[in-house]
């Protein structure tokens, strides 16, 4: 399901705070940019219409140059 909670189905993988940010504000802590780009801590799965909002309020934010604040869930813990 869409992570907003507007109740219609998850289509995409999105990038919380957008991917080539996170992985520069990723770089200094040592992670490759490759495990920084799939980080699960950094994506939510949204429906196309949440996630077309999204990437217009994402660009209106890049335009501000930020603050980018992270999602603040604990990593995905898998149980197989
Ligand atoms: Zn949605």
């Amino acid at each position: 399901m869409c992570e907003t909670g507007c109740g219609k189905l998850a289509e995409i993988a999105d990038h919380y705070i957008p991917a080539a940010i996170y992985i520069e504000m990723r770089r200094g802590k040592n992670l490759i940019p490759e495990n920084a780009f799939f980080d699960m801590g950094n994506l939510q799965s949204l429906c196309a219409g949440c996630h077309r909002l999204k990437t217009i309020e994402d660009d209106k934010h890049i335009a501000n140059g930020g603050p980018w604040v992270e999602l603040g869930r604990p990593a995905k813990k898998w149980s197989f």
